[in-house]
Order: C-alpha cells, then sequence, then structure tokens
C-alpha cells in the first residue's frame, strides 16, 4: 500500500449533539480515538487531528498513548479547520491525504485500503452507499414528487486525495465553505472515484447516534469466577452479599468479611483478567480495616465500565450450615441488583451445606463461589 497522511476533523461544536460529541465516550474510548486509532494502525503518517481552539489538552488525553499524530487547532468552519490540517502537515508528507471526521468513529480497514486503492487510477476518491429507501422532494409537509434514486448516494469519509491537486483546486475555490473537499475537486473537473461504504461509518450527529453506534461495536463474551473462605469468630452479626443478618457469630476478616461480595468481586476482575481483590485492596493496607466490602465491587464494576463492559449475569452460592441463607436471599439479590445496575433476573443468589462435611460442614468457616459473565469491545 502507498505512503499516506492524514487529517482528522474533530473541530464540530456538536450543535445537533449538545456537546462536542469528539470527547465522547463509545464502548469506554473517546469517540475521535476511534478513528486515530484505525488511522494510525493502517499506516498514516504523520497523522494530523484537527480540534477547537482550546482543546488541544482534551484531545492529547483523549489519545494518550498513541503515536504519530500531532495535534492542531481548527477553524470556526469544518472546511477551515480542513485548511488548517492540510497546513500542518509540512512538505514532506506524502501526496496520499486521507481526510476523516471524527464524528464517524467505527472506521475498518477495508474502507481504508479501498480509498486508497482508488486513487491509485483517481485523484479523488471517497466511500458512499447507495440510497436504498425511496426519496421524496417535499415542502410544507407535502410531497412534490418522487427522485430517482438509481444515481444518488450518501457520501461518507475518509476522503482520499493527490494532496497537490487538492491544494491547486483549494486554492482555485472561490465558493462557499463546501460540505466536503470532494466538491472542491468536482469543480475543478478532476475525476471523483466511489468506493464501498460502510453502514457502520454512521456519522455521530444526534445523541441517539450514540446507542447505535455502541450497538455497532463488535463485543467478546467473557467469564470469571471468584472463591472466598472467611473463618468463623465471635460476634453479633454476618455480612453476606451486602446484607447484614443476625447471627450469633460474625465471619473474621480485615474487611468485613462479606465473602459473597469478595467472591463476587474477584469472579468480575476475573473475567477482566484483572488481578484479584488483594491486589486492588491489599490486606496490609489499614484503609480497608472494616471496611463495608460493596466498595470493592464498586471498585471492580468501575474496572469494567472503564473498558467499554457490560455486566450479563452473576450468580453467588453461598456454602454455610448456618445461618439458613434462603430467608435473606430475595434481599441478597436485590442489594446486589442495586450494587450492580443489572436487572433482578440476571441476578442469582444460591446456597447450599456441604452436609456436615469439610471446613464448612465443621461450622469452622464459610465458603463464597461467584460466576460473573460479561461483555467488552473485542
Ligand atoms: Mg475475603
Amino acid at each position: 500500500m502507498s505512503a499516506f497522511c492524514a487529517v482528522l476533523v474533530a473541530a464540530g461544536q456538536g450543535t445537533r449533539f449538545g456537546m462536542s460529541k469528539q470527547f465522547v465516550s463509545l464502548a469506554g474510548k473517546p469517540v475521535l480515538r476511534w478513528s486515530a486509532e484505525a488511522l494510525l494502525r493502517a499506516g498514516a503518517a504523520p497523522l494530523l487531528v484537527v480540534v477547537a481552539p482550546g482543546q488541544e489538552e482534551t484531545c492529547q488525553t483523549a489519545l494518550q498513548g498513541l503515536e504519530g499524530y500531532r495535534v492542531v487547532a481548527g477553524g470556526p468552519s469544518r472546511h477551515d479547520s480542513v485548511r488548517s490540517g492540510l497546513a500542518a502537515l509540512g512538505a514532506d508528507a506524502p501526496d496520499l491525504v486521507l481526510i476523516h471526521d471524527a464524528a464517524r468513529p467505527l472506521l475498518d480497514a477495508p474502507v481504508i485500503e479501498a480509498v486508497l486503492g482508488a486513487l491509485e487510477a483517481a485523484p479523488a476518491a471517497l466511500p458512499a452507499l447507495p440510497l436504498t429507501d425511496t426519496i421524496k422532494r417535499a415542502a410544507d409537509g407535502r410531497v412534490i414528487e418522487t427522485v430517482p434514486r438509481d444515481q444518488l448516494w450518501r457520501a461518507q469519509t475518509p476522503q482520499g486525495f493527490h494532496r497537490h491537486a487538492l491544494m491547486t483546486a483549494l486554492a482555485a475555490w472561490s465558493g462557499d465553505d463546501p460540505s466536503d473537499e470532494v466538491r472542491v475537486m468536482e469543480d475543478a473537473g478532476h475525476a471523483v472515484a466511489l468506493v464501498p461504504g460502510s453502514a457502520r461509518l454512521l456519522k455521530l450527529t444526534h445523541q441517539e447516534d450514540l446507542a447505535m453506534a455502541e450497538a455497532l461495536v463488535p463485543r467478546i463474551t467473557l467469564t470469571g469466577q471468584g472463591l472466598d473462605a472467611h473463618r468463623w469468630g465471635p460476634g453479633e452479626s454476618v455480612w453476606l452479599c451486602g446484607v447484614e443478618i443476625d447471627h450469633h457469630q460474625s465471619l473474621i476478616g480485615h474487611s468485613d468479611a462479606d465473602a459473597g461480595l469478595h467472591a463476587l468481586t474477584d469472579a468480575i476482575l476475573g473475567a477482566l483478567g484483572d488481578g484479584d481483590i488483594g491486589d486492588h485492596f491489599p490486606p496490609t493496607d489499614p484503609r480497608w480495616k472494616g471496611a463495608a466490602s460493596d466498595q470493592f465491587l464498586v471498585h471492580a464494576l468501575e474496572r469494567l465500565r472503564a473498558r467499554g463492559g457490560a455486566l450479563v449475569n452473576v450468580d453467588v452460592t453461598l456454602v454455610c450450615e448456618q445461618p439458613r441463607i434462603k430467608p435473606h436471599r430475595a434481599a441478597m439479590r436485590q442489594r446486589l441488583s442495586e450494587l450492580l445496575g443489572l436487572d433482578l433476573a440476571r441476578v442469582s443468589v444460591k446456597a447450599t451445606t456441604m452436609e456436615g462435611m469439610g471446613f464448612t460442614g465443621r461450622g469452622e468457616g464459610l465458603f463464597a463461589q461467584a460466576i460473573a459473565t460479561i461483555t467488552l469491545p473485542a
């Protein structure tokens, strides 16, 4: 594939979206990071990311850890921003340039390859989708006519150009700000090639588009398990699955010794491949002495959400001869459902005894096991 550079336009104010959508989280990653990663992965060098003046630092934070990009401040319109990006590319940048809107985060390699491929034969190329709906021209709520759609296409980005041809066409352009740069090439009489676009390349325009994009992110399902045991000792109550139960003994531990919540926290961390509860909350740390264990669970959940993850279901089993768990099961499920923000139907709490056998059978301690299923962006 030929060497190419890229301009990622992320300077929009998000008037219709209600905020700067390029920094909103999409499946755990800022919207503009999706395209930046796709372009860098495809080999864009350099990549110029154009943001509204004053948003440079926010952009650096959103792209933390990536290499090969530079951030430049754009202008009042999209077209001004594209010009800022092109001007900042430098003379030694490759001749082929892709211009992409950050508002189209789900950019896949095949689209990039198709646009670059078309530039071998044409000075400009863009991905586009044919219209499938019947198109009506209307005014004041009444149809004027049905418009033949066989020659109509929905233009997407990235749009690709031979940079020197584009710069020449831009210098000669005297009209208002064009809605895209292909328009400038059309006007200059250049051939513009169409390549197949992608339905996944939808543009985030309104808030509800974000949910649609989320649904288009490929996800994988992972499962984790957690085990925990605590010893019985003197006390008057026991904490299990976030519920305090009157009992003639307590479980002994550095925190509140809620073995159910500990097992469940480890199950979520296990699904994430993110260590165990002891890594995140060392028992040697005095901060966690007597601590309520729901904060451990909430912490694991935050780690999950930061990765764009979602919890599918949890299943906890408590193993003890006493206390009887059944009378408290509904309260435990309810508490877990609240802590996890998970529908009650996806929260299970079960209990069993070991019929007098082993350490739980002898009443030395309580054992808990949990399984959590999650999804993560693939
Ligand atoms: Mg424990």
